[in-house]
């Protein structure tokens, strides 16, 4: 599996940051998991492939293009975009967003090849598939209903914690997978913001450390993520003081393959 965390700031030459302000993963090119920089970081070979996105929370930060994306490719489209997330996560995105005041109802819009996007529910604890990956939703702890994901194909199996604070079902889930290859999991807030980082249900490093107790699993590597832009080099500076083995700073750009 292939599994892009894209870009979201890029500096005065238009090259790609490693601040990562939007949370949008690309996978083998064909599948994304959340959509915030959805419409500005694909190429348009991968833009024309890209038909299935997982929302697991409507923050802005996870959504913010997923409205010009689909805006983008109103006329092209072929097929509808379909939206897989759950029921709470639809209904928000259908109020908030798609609600003609902020943008237009795509959901309810044709172009001459038919809709061009539908929601499709995704059931907590119930694998569905999504192009050719499994895919299990479960919740996590985050200040809005929100999601975790545990996606395989036929050889490889990764999770991804989405936003989150302390949590277990995940963890249970995880622990009941026979293999993981991969864990990408959030670290937003430097250990001096605790009680910011509690409020708002992310961890910082010192959390997500104790966190990764629940884990039973060895030897996956463990990928770090949604580091605010502003505390990115003391958050390195502290997740690498925690000695984890195969514990590293996701780079926003680059293709891991597992
Ligand atoms: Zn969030
Ligand atoms: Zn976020």
């Amino acid at each position: 599996m292939n599994i892009q965390l894209l870009p979201s700031s890029f500096d005065g030459q238009g090259q790609a940051t490693g601040d990562q302000r939007l949370t949008c993963y690309l996978l083998d090119d064909c599948v994304a998991v959340d959509a915030g920089s959805v419409a500005i970081a694909l190429s348009d070979d991968q833009r024309q492939r890209v038909r299935d996105i997982i929302v697991t929370h409507p923050h802005m930060d996870h959504i913010a293009s997923l409205p010009i994306f689909i805006d983008d490719l109103f006329a092209s489209l072929k097929e509808p975009v379909r939206i897989h997330a759950t029921q709470v996560v639809i209904d928000s995105l259908e109020r908030d967003v798609f609600n003609w005041n902020v943008y237009p109802r795509f959901s309810e819009l044709t172009n001459e090849h038919g809709p061009v996007m539908k929601y499709v529910p995704i059931m907590i604890g119930k694998e569905f598939q999504v192009a050719h990956l499994r895919v299990t939703a479960i919740a996590v702890n985050h200040i809005v209903p929100t999601v975790g994901l545990l996606i395989s194909d036929d050889r490889t199996t990764v999770a991804f914690s989405s936003d989150t604070a302390e949590t277990q079902e995940f963890w249970d889930l995880l622990n009941r997978t026979p293999h993981i290859d991969a864990l990408l999991i959030e670290a937003s807030f430097p250990n001096a913001m605790s009680e910011l980082a509690e409020v708002t249900r992310h961890f910082t490093p010192a959390s997500l450390q104790e966190e990764l107790k629940k884990l039973n699993h060895n030897g996956l590597d463990i990928l770090t993520v949604h580091l605010k832009p502003t505390y990115r080099e003391k958050l390195i500076e502290e997740l690498k003081a925690l000695g984890i083995p195969k514990l590293e700073v996701m780079e926003p750009g680059r293709t891991y393959s597992w």
